[in-house]
Parts: C-alpha cells; sequence; structure tokens
C-alpha cells in the first residue's frame, strides 16, 4: 500500500477519536444509544473514504492491465465494449455514505447497453 495512503487513513483514524472525544465533552449526559449513533456517524463517514482509497487503488492497477474489447463483452448479447473513458460512478454504502469513484464506462456498439465493468 502506498505510504500517502496509510498516512491519510491515520488520520481519518485520528478525525474520529478526537471528533468523538470533543463531542463526549460536549454532551456528558449522552445515553449509550446516543453515543452509539455519533459513533456510527463518524465510523461511517470513515468506512466511506477507506471504502473508497482502497477500492481506487485497485481499480488504477486493474486499468492498465485491461484490455477493452478483449476482456470485457456486453453481459447482454456478448459483443466488445467500448471505451468511453473514465465516469463519475457513485454507490451508496452504510450509513448513506456515497462514495464517488472514476471508472471506465463500457458502452456496447450492438445494442447499445452502457455499464461499468465490474470490480
Ligand atoms: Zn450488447
Amino acid at each position: 500500500m502506498r505510504d500517502d495512503l496509510e498516512a491519510r487513513w491515520h488520520e481519518e483514524a485520528e478525525e474520529v477519536i478526537s471528533g468523538m472525544k470533543e463531542w463526549r465533552l460536549q454532551h456528558p449526559k449522552a445515553t449509550f444509544r446516543e453515543i452509539e449513533q455519533a459513533l456510527d456517524e463518524r465510523l461511517g463517514k470513515m468506512r466511506a473514504r477507506l471504502l473508497r482509497d482502497a477500492a481506487m487503488a485497485s481499480a488504477a492497477a486493474e486499468l492498465a492491465s485491461t484490455e477493452w474489447g478483449e476482456r470485457l463483452r456486453c453481459p447482454q448479447c456478448g459483443a466488445e465494449l467500448e471505451d468511453r473513458g473514465l465516469q463519475e460512478r457513485r454507490l451508496t454504502t452504510h450509513h448513506d455514505q456515497v462514495v464517488c469513484l472514476e471508472r471506465h464506462y463500457g458502452v456496447c456498439p450492438a445494442c447499445g447497453a452502457g455499464f461499468f465493468p465490474p470490480g
């Protein structure tokens, strides 16, 4: 794993910890459920960022070896997909966190269907 990625993840974790510490000081009478909710909210954000970083890292490695057409075929009709370049793919994960990934988008010249290749 890249060093800058690891450094960023440590920052994310520290942000959760310091954020919780501050929240606890501001909410000294919080119930177990309220604390749990505050923690989940922060962990959810951290989770989404780590998920994005990890997914982008694998996508970057994969793209170098991916040969469009040869490997990627339309799941509907089997024709070779045409690469339409990088497009933003938005995925929603736990705690309603939206993760934006840059992914190649493929279009089938035969049936016109568009796909983000799996992965
Ligand atoms: Zn097709």
